[in-house]
């Protein structure tokens, strides 16, 4: 199903893309404990987001409208139709997220992005300044800045040196082992210079959770990385260089309470490793991607979902990160959410327009309808779940 082209992504983005992961030896396991490869590489039928969405509908949920008496339970905009809201519309715009790429020094079991690498989509610099040039035209406060890993993208400090001279609250989503490539050790000093928050994924606190989940070496590494963010005045109180950190359940079950597992984990840290934080968000594992196909072959497919579908939560529609948050691909597409641009979902804009960083229409955008499908009950089961944490 898959021929050369679609492996390897044309033009000049894939070629850098290529040079760095060879320059950096991304592939070599001490760049990053790698459990597995990407969906991509092993040419799996989930690699197409078509097949992720088609699985996820194709589970017989109690409650599904074709099934049986529970009308609509499992129709996530029969869900928000019963609960007042008719259409999902945006609110206003606070966080312009860029993903600047699918390259990757990790191939973790749960990424939602199929990041690994091999992956050679990494955004340009051209793109990098209309996205700016979007940037300029809206409220947006803060920039999110995503990846794979993005300060593996060559552009990564210009853009962040920009999005802070225009006085935005940058956020750089960071692995924590990417820190320890050798170039880019420096880069706890850099961040901390320009008051980036960096907010750092770690399934748990403790080894075993996390390496199951990363890779074999993962926790240590990013003990090393989160020591040398201490050393640089992170995770110490001070609102200009915020540590954050985000867990993801290892298994087949929702986040935890976020307030009692800060504290549980800012215990841990600091007594079995001496390492401080400032914060702690607590996410859902998306059923998308790797964590979809964990899932199918772990055999946790169905009851996963009835769980996200059992927990709806309507007190968390409001606050769905889809809201206040655009989303822009490494090729410049837009998106209402991380999760839609991986299933290939882009925004709908009237009259069929095309909906791409190059033609940015703040006011079209704002009249949006935010397209959902199955995969959004992960975001409003529980106490909800965005990349800001828990919504409620
Ligand atoms: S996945 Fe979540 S954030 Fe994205 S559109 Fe669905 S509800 Fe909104």
């Amino acid at each position: 199903m898959f021929d050369d082209a679609e492996l390897t992504p044309a033009g000049a983005s894939g070629a850098i893309a290529a040079r760095i992961s060879q320059a950096l030896d991304l592939e070599n396991n001490s760049a990053g404990p790698k459990p597995t490869t990407s969906l991509l590489r092993r040419r799996s039928p989930l690699a197409n987001p078509q097949q992720q969405l088609q699985t996820l509908e194709s589970v017989p949920l109690e409650g599904d409208s074709r099934r049986d008496r529970f009308a609509n339970r499992a129709d996530f905009a029969a869900r928000l139709q019963q609960h007042g809201w008719p259409s999902l519309r945006p609110a206003t715009l606070e966080i312009f997220q860029i993903n600047v790429g699918k390259l990757c020094n990790m191939t973790c079991r749960h990424c939602h992005v199929d990041a690994g690498p091999d992956r050679h989509e990494v955004m340009s610099r051209d793109t990098i300044e209309v996205c700016l040039r979007a940037l300029d035209q809206t409220t947006a406060h803060t920039v999110d800045i995503t990846g794979g890993a993005p300060e593996l993208n060559p552009h990564f400090r210009y853009l962040v040196e920009e999005c802070v001279q225009r006085g935005k609250h940058v956020i750089d989503r960071c692995n924590l082992t990417v820190l320890l490539i050798p170039s880019l050790q420096d880069l706890p000093e850099w961040l901390a210079e320009r008051g980036v928050e960096v907010v750092c994924s770690l399934p748990h606190y403790r080894q075993f959770n996390t390496d199951s989940q990363r890779g074999d070496g993962t926790f240590e590494k990013s003990i090393e990385a989160l020591r040398r963010l201490n050393a640089a005045g992170y995770g110490q109180g001070d609102a200009k260089r915020r540590l954050t950190l985000m867990s993801n359940p290892v298994g087949a079950f929702l986040a935890g309470s976020q307030v009692k597992m800060e504290q549980e984990w800012k215990a841990g840290l600091l007594k079995n490793h001496g390492v401080t934080f400032d914060r702690l968000i607590a996410l859902n594992n998306m059923p998308i991607s790797r964590y979809l196909e964990w899932l199918e072959q772990s055999g946790n497919l169905k009851r996963y979902l009835e769980v996200l579908v059992n927990a709806f939560n309507p007190a968390t529609i409001s606050g769905l990160m889809c809201r206040n948050t655009l989303s822009i691909s490494w090729d410049g597409r837009l998106f209402d959410c991380d999760f839609n641009q991986m299933l290939e979902l882009p925004v709908q804009l009237a009259g069929d327009r095309p909906a791409t960083v190059h033609d940015f229409h703040p006011d079209l955008l704002a009249q949006r309808e935010i397209v959902t499908a199955r995969h959004c009950f992960g975001c409003t089961a529980g106490a909800g779940s965005s990349c800001g944490g828990a919504i409620e």
